[in-house]
């Protein structure tokens, strides 16, 4: 059986879930679900990371342990997920003790072999991103993302052996055999590696909110090198190099452009070390803007999930969501352009498509035309009909392959369009007896539909097949706003 292992970043409990947050996970249910249909074994790892600097401080800002705080904000996260009906089969996280266990003990192997050695490392460091920088990083001497100047730091540190894998990276990626993609990313991240790559300090002096480094317990992991492992743990690994579990290596891990260079690097870095096979493709998504500008709170104009669930339900916003951009590219939205988009293709679009035949099918006694046949696509008797749902499908399935999730969408909405046409054409209200045919293949197109629906939107799919089932309406699927 062919098996399919995706996974998002794991979120870093510092703050609430946010959109872009909403927008990877939703995604990669998408992507689980269409595997599973598909009939392939499929595991979907999310979950938090809640170690490093940034999270005792925010801890301590609250008065609460780390710990407790972490619980908390990791709670959160499920929620939102429970929400947004989110399929994922294992949520992990950095503080469980298993996981803990075998960073432990990756780190002892890669100290052993000799992977990990001690030294001094000197550097610009972000205490935003917990990274340090390089100064072509740096826009006007800050951090682009959190416009603070970083901090030189000089402290005795173990180093991990990165520089060791730059030939070896490149060609990788460069013969895509951890694919990168989009091209544009690629193309980033093979610009990064030509000028070089340094070996990396993976120890923190002043962190204490993290994992103990086996060999010198003074000191914690560097959070990043923890959190890869995630990938690894989240699936069963137990920290032993020889021992993986069967899902490995991830077939898609999905991610936005920040955290593109680390995935690209370290992380890999990190599982040629351990002699553990690389992942075989990374997918970097784009941003959400709101009307030209950064969502911001100073800038007040944040859309949370939890708003967009309320205005526009469950199904309504993980539609929007991946429609409302190239996945890939990054999008521009607002309230205003959400609604007209909501409006125009859920209530207007499928919504009056399914009560246009669920009506015309309680006119006319079709369960007696229906009962000898099924409801499948190869019963559908027009011709022109029949070829449009094939090539319908045939375009789905490979936009799903190349991961283009927005563009499944348009196939769908296009076919909706179709039987619009068709109705229109047809006007089958006006003799319903003469119209049997057209109207049972009509039913026959909107299982089709409900079908490649139910990846992007489970219950309303559902919801749509039991009217059919039942041959009845319900009330409207989409309310209009
Ligand atoms: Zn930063």
């Amino acid at each position: 059986m062919k098996k399919f292992y995706i996974t998002t970043p794991i979120y870093y409990v510092n703050a609430r879930p946010h959109l872009g947050h909403a927008y990877t996970t939703i995604a990669a249910d998408v992507l689980a679900r269409y595997y599973r249909v598909q009939g392939w074994k499929v595991f979907f790892l999310t979950g938090t990371d809640e170690h490093g600097g940034k999270i005792e401080k925010a801890a301590q800002k609250v008065g609460k342990s780390p710990q407790q705080f972490c619980d908390e904000n990791s709670e959160r996260f499920k929620k939102v997920w429970e929400e947004l009906n989110i399929s994922y089969d294992n949520f992990i996280r950095t503080t469980d003790p298993s996981h803990i266990k075998a960073v432990k003990k990756a780190l002892e192997i890669l100290y052993k072999r000799n992977f990990i050695y001690k030294g001094i490392y000197k550097g610009l460091y972000c205490p935003g991103c917990e990274q340090y920088k390089t100064e072509s990083d740096l826009k006007d001497g800050k951090c682009p993302d959190h416009q603070i100047k970083p901090e030189l730091i000089e402290e005795e540190s173990y180093l991990f052996r990165l520089s060791r894998f730059e030939n070896i990276l490149k060609e990788k990626i460069r013969t895509d055999e951890l694919k990168i993609e989009p091209e544009q990313r690629k193309n980033e991240v093979l610009k990064f590696l030509s000028q070089g790559l340094k070996d990396i300090s993976i120890s923190r002096q002043r962190v204490r909110w993290g994992i103990r480094l086996p060999f010198d317990q003074r000191l914690t992991a560097y959070v990043w090198v923890d959190a890869f492992l995630n990938y690894l743990t989240g699936i069963g690994w137990e920290g032993d190099p020889k021992n993986i579990p069967e899902f490995w290596p991830p077939d898609v891990q999905l991610m936005s452009k920040d955290i593109i260079r680390v995935h690209a690097t370290i992380w890999p870095g990190l599982l040629l070390a351990l002699e553990i096979p690389l992942p075989k493709r990374l997918f970097v998504h784009g941003y959400f803007t709101i009307e030209g500008q950064k969502m911001s709170k100073s800038l007040g104009n944040v859309i949370w999930p939890e708003e967009m669930i309320g205005k526009f339900g469950v199904d309504g916003t993980r539609y929007l969501l991946l429609s409302s951009c190239p996945f890939g590219q990054d999008g521009d939205i607002s309230w205003q352009k959400l609604i007209k988009k909501y409006n125009a293709d859920l209530p207007k679009g499928l919504g009056n498509l399914v009560s246009r035949i669920l009506a015309l099918a309680e006119k006319i006694n079709t369960n007696s035309y229906l009962r000898e046949k099924n409801l499948s696509l190869q019963q559908i008797q027009n011709v022109n009909l029949r070829k449009e749902v094939e090539n319908t499908w045939q375009n789905y399935k490979r936009s799903f392959q190349k991961l283009k999730l927005n563009e499944s969408l348009v196939w769908i909405w296009n076919l909706i369009s179709f039987c619009d046409r068709l109705i229109q054409k047809e006007r089958p209200w006006e003799e319903l007896n003469k119209h049997q045919s057209i109207i049972c293949d009509l039913l026959r197109v909107l299982k089709n539909i409900a079908e490649m629906l139910q990846v992007f939107l489970p219950e309303s799919s559902e919801r749509i097949l039991d009217q059919i089932k039942g041959r009845k309406r319900e009330k409207p699927l989409f309310p209009k706003l």
